[in-house]
């Protein structure tokens, strides 16, 4: 593939490509997807790559977490393990906002800045859709060209198959592998369309709604309950003819955060003003999260948020694993098949089947 910048090519996707093959010590290593299955890595390879911030590895570690494939769990659930102690150290943001918003624009211009306080970020994405939706999150417009070729940033789509659920847990997984290859910030978008925000809530230590002035019709574009989440509404496009609707707007949104119930950590949620694409407006977001995460550090909720976050991981996590534990099973697989001949010919009920499986189950994996 030719170095040179080729404006042409500055769609969605060739940006990304070019972001899962920066430079590498090893040539054979920077092929990206397509030899996956041929060279993969070593688990140490992995790890020493992530560790020293090779986004290469990096890209590469996040596909073999997002394969699901039964083969390389092990190997995935290894290498998380091994990251989660250099993991932590990252503030992570959720930042949400229905399509046209101008999260991505807001994303590249806030991450730039960041970058140029010294920082390191990553921009992850949650949208279950996006693998087959055109002009979702992952659509066919250019997005954050100059951030994603930073060797500061580290950009990278939404796992594109699977259940909101699955997905979460792949980027769950996804930002303690970016922390521990170095990145202060961890950025995860999303559309604000609905469900996925829950998911992204659970996730970050700080929501961001990025909302458009206008009226009446851009409050109801959003769900009260994502409102509700937001730590803070920035208006964006705040430039122009536009300056005097986002002023007003971020007053009337002001007074409907009044009317939501006080959080449990204190914090007042925060409406402010900004153009993503003149850079304006972009100091007070970031001096409201810092005061955010000091304020969060001092009052005990940062931890007691994430370990909160975690114990419900952690459930998730055992049902997930249990389920697809049994389910994966290939003598369970074939006992089901058997049960429910019984059951359906009445010669067992189904909850006799069901203990039967299980204890067979749980004597299959003593073995
Ligand atoms: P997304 O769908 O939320 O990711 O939104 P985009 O970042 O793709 O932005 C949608 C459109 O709004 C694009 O044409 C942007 O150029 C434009 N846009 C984004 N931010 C601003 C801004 O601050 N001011 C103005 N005037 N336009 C903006």
């Amino acid at each position: 593939m030719s170095k040179k910048p080729n404006p042409k090519n500055h769609s969605a996707l060739k940006v990304q490509q070019g972001i899962e093959q920066p430079s590498s010590l090893n040539p054979a290593l920077s092929d990206g997807l397509v030899q996956f299955k041929k060279d993969k890595p070593s688990p140490e390879a992995f790890l020493k790559g992530i560790l020293s911030g090779d986004r290469s590895l990096l890209g590469r570690a996040i596909t073999l977490i997002e394969s699901g494939l039964p083969e390389e769990k092990e190997a995935a659930r290894q290498l998380i393990n091994q990251c989660l102690p250099y993991s932590g150290k990252s503030i992570r943001i959720g930042i949400t906002g229905v399509p046209g918003a101008g999260k991505s624009t807001f994303i590249e211009s806030f991450g730039l800045q960041m970058i140029a306080k010294g920082k390191k970020v990553a921009v992850l994405a949650i949208d279950p859709s996006s693998s087959r939706t055109k002009g979702s999150i992952l659509g066919d417009k250019t997005r954050m060209e100059e951030l994603s070729t930073h060797e500061s940033a580290f950009i990278r789509p939404s796992a594109s198959s699977g259940t909101l659920g699955g997905v979460a847990r792949a980027t769950r997984e996804t930002i303690i592998l970016c922390e521990a290859a170095g990145f202060d910030f961890i950025i995860i978008e999303t559309v604000g369309v609905g469900q996925s925000e829950t998911a992204v809530a659970q996730i970050v230590d700080f929501f961001l709604l990025l909302m458009l002035a206008g009226g009446g019709d851009e409050l109801q574009g959003i769900k009260r309950g994502i409102m509700e989440m937001a730590d803070l509404i920035v208006i964006n496009k705040a430039d122009g003819d536009n300056i005097q609707k986002a002023k007003l707007a971020r007053m009337e949104y002001e007074n409907a955060l009044h009317l939501f119930p006080a959080l449990p950590n204190e914090w007042i949620p925060k409406v402010t003003t900004a153009s993503a694409i003149y850079k304006t407006g972009l100091e007070s977001v970031w001096e409201i999260i810092e005061t955010f995460v000091e304020m969060m550090q001092q009052n005990g909720w940062f931890v007691k948020n994430r370990q909160q976050q975690s114990l419900s991981i952690l459930r998730d996590s055992i049902t997930q694993s249990l389920n697809s534990g049994f389910f994966d099973n290939k003598t369970i697989q074939q006992l089901i098949k058997a049960s429910e001949q019984q059951i359906l010919e009445e010669n067992i009920s189904p909850y006799e089947a069901s203990q039967k499986l299980l204890e067979t189950y749980f004597q299959e994996i003593k073995k």
